[in-house]
């Protein structure tokens, strides 16, 4: 198996991915669903496209679950 494969498999394994494109991925606050493609932050401004935050939230969620190295930290924030 490829780094790579492992490391989608290990994202796909630890990382929920609930709510992860209606949260601002520069301040946190929740996003606005308008229904289309493109989120906007009311707080910040922020705005990208909701697979795009998805993404860059997943990554950070998986970051942080790597550096604390605990799926209990996760449960705990859901
Ligand atoms: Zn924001």
């Amino acid at each position: 198996m490829s780094y790579e494969a492992l490391e989608r498999r290990l994202l796909v394994s630890y990382v929920n991915p609930m709510n992860t494109s209606s949260k601002c991925s520069r301040c946190g606050s929740r996003l606005k669903d308008n229904s289309g493609r493109i989120m906007r932050c009311s707080r910040c401004g922020f705005t990208g496209d909701r697979a795009v935050i998805a993404c860059i939230n997943l990554f950070h969620r998986y970051l942080r679950c790597r550096v604390l190295g605990g799926a209990s930290e996760l449960l705990q924030a859901q």
